[in-house]
């Protein structure tokens, strides 16, 4: 089967891409079509975004499409960053200024109260309007400093305490097996398999 990733954001494309490497699925990518418009995220849940964001693509190109929303939430922030992770410092803001703008927020955390998790909502949705919903979670700390250089967004931050180190230090392969994306589609590829 064909499967169209509905994302523009390369790190989330990679680590999609890496995971359904050994299935027999063709992916393909936003690029193959000209003309998509940005699918404008206005949820207020990680599932109304998924949603909106596979069925959308999926309506417009006749194809199943896959979309992922997701975000970090920090106890000590009522949630927050949440479904505004992407932009948690302002609507162009990269990855450098939200983990600037997450350590300044948390300046005043102690650690030991530096609970956070990251979630993910995988949405797979046929052109004609059916959707299914697919979720994992990773729990965490969030360091008083980055670490490492792998991943993207927050990894650098994200210490799993199972394997004391950040997500950005550990091998994508590793991150896959155990992140809030991996769970969430390794649930995703069952379906896809059970029902194939
Ligand atoms: P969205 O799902 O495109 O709205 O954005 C999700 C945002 O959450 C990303 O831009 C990152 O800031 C953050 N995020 C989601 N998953 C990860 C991850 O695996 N590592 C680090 N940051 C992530």
């Amino acid at each position: 089967m064909e499967l169209l990733i509905a994302t523009r954001n390369r790190g989330k494309l990679k680590e999609i891409e890496r995971l359904l490497a050994d299935c027999d699925i063709v992916v393909k990518g936003l690029e193959t079509y000209d003309g998509l418009p940005e699918v404008v995220e206005d949820g207020d849940t990680f599932e109304a975004n998924a949603r909106k964001k596979a069925a959308t693509m999926a309506r417009l190109t006749g194809c199943m499409a896959l979309a992922d929303d997701s975000g970090l939430t920090v106890r000590a922030l009522g949630g927050k960053p949440g479904i505004f992770s992407a932009r948690y410092a302002g609507e162009k803001a990269t990855d450098a200024d939200n983990n600037r703008k997450l350590l300044n927020d948390m300046a005043d955390v102690p650690v030991g109260q530096r609970q956070a998790a990251f979630h993910c909502v995988m949405a797979l949705c046929s052109p004609s309007g059916d959707c299914r919903l697919f979720e994992g979670r990773l729990d965490g700390e969030i360091l008083l400093q980055p670490r490492g250089e792998g991943g993207f967004g927050y990894d650098p931050l994200f210490m799993v305490p199972s394997y004391g180190c950040t997500l950005a230090e550990l091998p994508l392969d590793v991150k896959n097996r155990i992140s809030h994306r991996g769970l969430a589609l390794k649930k995703l590829i069952d379906h896809l398999l059970a029902s194939h």
